[in-house]
């Protein structure tokens, strides 16, 4: 039987199913798609201007090791203008941030950017080990999040950043979404679809990957060989966002655009009718008839 080509190029071999299209792509045209559809989720929604300097949220995991990737990709093909560097936070976390660390260092080899490295223990007097110590091992995140949500900004202030961009997914975005659904918070789950946060602050944040599939990441930084970090953090359970992560699978799995439509079902609800035009790689698909 002759091997199934490429849908793109028609030439070369298909190498994988892509999971947000179900295309049948060679290797070089999911390079392709899916770093145009980042560059197109940049342009469309103006997420950086010409000059700025630009803090990538390093974590060593996936997300942010690929956005560093695309992001220096992009820069360089697209002539942005934007002066790059990888920014960390370091809790404190014995066996887990300390060796994500080493992965982001080289990251600043590999892509050439500086890399700044801020920690709780710096900023707060505290690592997160010490304060585990002192209340045990519930609702860790909860804390753990506020600070490095700080520490963030912190670092960036001290390293003159104009923006911070974040490494969060599709999936990310989707579950968040579904949270807030959950939890009956609208006000948040107006806001937490948005592409840009803090817009009039001195700092705003963005999510070049909002549009992107989590496991597409995966997939572009396995074919390419980036070098990152996969190790879950030592107190990471979180019930109800893994509750969230596990439906919004389910969810994918019975319909691979339904992470899509999370997404825009909370975009709709935020801006109404002037909802922004579909996101690169989505073709609008018709909606389900409704239960009688
Ligand atoms: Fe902090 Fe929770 Fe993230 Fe671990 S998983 S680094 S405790 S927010």
């Amino acid at each position: 039987m002759a091997p199934k080509l490429c849908t793109r190029c028609q030439t070369a071999k298909a190498a994988l199913k892509r999971p947000k299209t179900q295309e049948q792509v060679c290797r070089e045209c999911f390079f392709t798609a899916f770093e145009e559809e980042v560059h197109q989720t940049i342009v469309q929604n103006k997420l950086f201007k010409h000059g700025e300097r630009v803090a990538i949220a390093a974590s060593g995991g996936k997300d942010s090791t690929v956005l560093a990737h695309i992001m220096t990709t992009l820069n360089a093909r697209h002539g942005y203008g934007l002066d790059l560097f990888l920014l960390s936070i370091d809790e404190g976390i014995t066996g887990y941030r300390d060796d994500s660390l080493e992965t982001v260092k080289r990251n600043e080899q590999q892509y050439g950017i500086p890399l700044t490295v801020v920690s709780y223990k710096q900023l707060y007097g505290w690592t997160m080990d010490e304060i585990v110590a002192q209340i045990g091992t519930k609702n860790n995140c909860t804390f753990c999040g506020v600070f490095r949500r700080q520490a963030l900004d912190r670092g960036a202030v001290l390293c003159a950043a104009n923006k911070i961009a974040t490494g969060h997914n599709a999936d990310d975005v989707a579950e968040t979404v579904l949270l807030n659904i959950l939890r009956g918070d609208v006000p948040r789950l107006g806001r937490c679809a948005s592409i840009i946060t803090g817009e009039d602050s001195p700092l705003p944040r963005v999510k070049p990957f909002k549009y992107a599939y989590e496991k597409e990441i995966v997939l572009y930084a396995y074919y390419k060989k980036l070098d990152y970090f996969s190790t879950e953090c030592i107190y990471a359970p979180f019930a109800a966002r893994g509750f969230a992560r596990e439906f919004i699978k389910d969810l994918e799995a019975a319909r691979p655009l339904a992470i899509i439509d999370v997404i825009r079902s909370a975009e709709d609800f935020t801006f109404g009718p002037l909802a922004p035009p579909a996101p690169a790689g989505t073709a609008q698909q018709p909606s389900q008839p409704s239960q009688p």
